[in-house]
C-alpha cells in the first residue's frame, strides 16, 4: 500500500509498505476523510518527538472499517467510523489510573504517526477497536466529523484542564482550530468573558461566532498586560493555552488570578525550558495551577462529542476552510498546514465515501 510519510526530520515523501496485519482486538481501516494537523508539522519539521524514519503521518480521520479481529464485538467491515487521534490501550495500568493517553509510557496512547504508521496510508491499523472506534452517526457530514478526531477533543481538553466553571473569565491563547474549539468549549461550560488571543481575521470572526467576547492581538504588545488592563487590574480565572511558545506560560501565570488554573494543550515543538515568573506565581504560594495534557482519546469521548454535534450544540464544520479531493492531495494539504496562509484554519482531504 501507499502512504505519505516522514522520512526523517524535515523530510517527507510517498512510500510503499505492507498493509498492516489485524490482531484479534484490532481493526484495519481505510480513510474516507483525513486532515493534516499542526502536530504533524511539529513532528516533521521541528523534530519535536525525535527522529522517525519512513513513518506514515497523520492522525485525524473518518474511515471505513475493512477488517476486524476475531474478538472485536461492536464493529464490522463496512462500518463508517470516527477514529480518535489518541487510541489508548484500555487494559493498561495507566488507563486504570485515569491517564489512558499515557498507556504504555508518556504520550504512548498517541500511536498514529508517533509509535506506528498513521492514517495517511491506503490502510491503517487501529488497536483495541471496541475501545477506540466510534460509529459515524447517521446523517453526520464526515468532513465535519473529521474535526472530532483531534480538534474538538483537544480544544475541549484544554477547557477540562483549566476546569472552567460558570461565570469564569477566561483567556484562550491561540485561535487556530484547537483554540477555536477551546473557545466553543469554554462557552459551553458557561464562561462569562472569553478573551481570545490571535490575529488572523477569519479566525477572529469564527472565534466571535463560537463565543469570544474580546479579541487580543499578540502583535499589539504583551498579552498579559493587555488582559490585565482589560480586566481593570484583576486578571482572569482561567487560561487555556492553544498557541504561542515556551514564553506563553509566563504571560499566562501573570494574567491569572490567585487560585486560577492554566490548561495547556499546545504541543511545544521548540525550546528547552518553560519559565515561571516567581513574583507573579505568588513566590510559589499563589495557588496558580498549571496543567498540560495530551487529548485523552477513546470511543466514549468520540461518541459524546459527536452527540454534541448531532444535537446542533456544536458546529465544528466551520473550522474547515480548505477542501482537497483525492488521496494524492495529502501532500498539498500538509504543506498548506506548514505554510499557514492567512485564510487557513483547517484543510481536509476527502477520499471517497
Ligand atoms: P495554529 O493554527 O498554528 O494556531 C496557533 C494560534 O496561536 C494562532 O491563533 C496564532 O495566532 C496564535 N499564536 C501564534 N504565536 C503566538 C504568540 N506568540 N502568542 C499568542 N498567540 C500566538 O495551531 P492549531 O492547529 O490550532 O494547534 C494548536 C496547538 O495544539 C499546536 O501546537 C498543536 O500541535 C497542538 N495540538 C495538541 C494536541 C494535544 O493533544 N495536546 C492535539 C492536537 C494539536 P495567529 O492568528 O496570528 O495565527
Ligand atoms: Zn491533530
Amino acid at each position: 500500500m501507499k502512504g505519505f510519510a516522514m522520512l526523517g526530520i524535515g523530510k517527507t515523501g510517498w512510500i510503499e509498505k505492507e498493509r498492516p496485519a489485524c490482531g484479534p482486538l484490532d481493526a484495519i481501516c481505510r480513510p474516507i476523510v483525513l486532515a493534516p494537523c499542526t502536530s504533524d508539522v511539529h513532528t516533521v519539521w521541528e523534530g519535536a518527538l525525535g527522529d522517525r524514519h519512513d513513518m506514515i503521518l497523520g492522525h485525524e480521520t473518518v474511515a471505513e472499517v475493512v477488517e476486524v479481529g476475531s474478538l472485536v464485538k461492536d464493529f464490522k467491515p463496512g462500518d463508517k467510523v470516527i477514529v480518535p487521534a489518541i487510541t489508548p490501550d484500555w487494559n493498561s495500568i495507566e488507563a486504570q489510573d485515569g491517564y489512558q493517553m499515557h498507556s504504555g509510557g508518556m504520550l504512548a496512547g498517541w500511536k498514529f504517526s508517533n509509535f506506528k504508521d498513521g492514517v495517511f496510508g491506503e490502510f491503517f491499523h487501529v488497536n483495541d477497536a471496541d475501545g477506540n472506534l466510534a460509529i459515524l452517526p447517521d446523517g453526520m457530514d464526515p468532513v465535519a466529523a473529521c474535526m472530532l478526531a483531534d480538534m474538538v477533543p483537544t480544544g475541549f481538553h484544554g477547557v477540562e484542564l483549566a476546569d472552567i466553571q460558570f461565570g469564569d473569565s477566561v483567556v484562550v491563547v491561540g485561535i487556530g482550530p484547537v483554540g477555536l474549539m477551546a473557545v466553543a468549549g469554554a462557552a459551553l461550560r458557561g464562561a462569562s468573558h472569553i478573551y481570545a488571543v490571535g490575529s488572523r481575521p477569519n479566525c477572529i470572526q469564527i472565534a466571535k461566532e463560537y463565543g469570544a467576547t474580546d479579541i487580543i492581538d499578540y502583535h499589539n504588545g504583551d498579552i498579559a498586560e493587555q488582559v490585565i488592563k482589560k480586566t481593570g487590574g484583576k486578571g482572569v480565572d482561567r487560561v487555556v493555552i492553544a498557541g504561542g511558545n515556551v514564553d506563553t506560560f509566563a504571560q499566562a501565570v501573570t494574567m491569572l488570578k490567585p487560585g486560577g488554573r492554566i490548561g495547556n494543550v499546545n504541543y511545544l515543538g521548540e525550546g528547552e525550558f518553560i519559565k515561571i515568573p516567581r513574583i507573579e506565581w505568588g513566590c510559589g504560594m499563589g495557588h496558580k495551577i498549571i496543567a498540560g495534557g495530551l487529548m485523552p482519546g477513546g470511543r466514549l469521548r468520540m461518541e459524546k462529542l459527536a452527540s454534541l454535534m448531532s444535537t446542533g450544540r456544536l458546529d465544528a464544520g466551520k473550522l474547515v476552510t480548505h477542501r482537497f479531493e483525492g488521496f494524492d492531495k495529502i501532500e498539498e494539504a500538509l504543506m498548506l498546514m506548514k505554510e499557514k496562509p492567512k485564510d487557513l484554519i483547517k484543510p481536509v482531504v476527502v477520499i471517497k465515501w
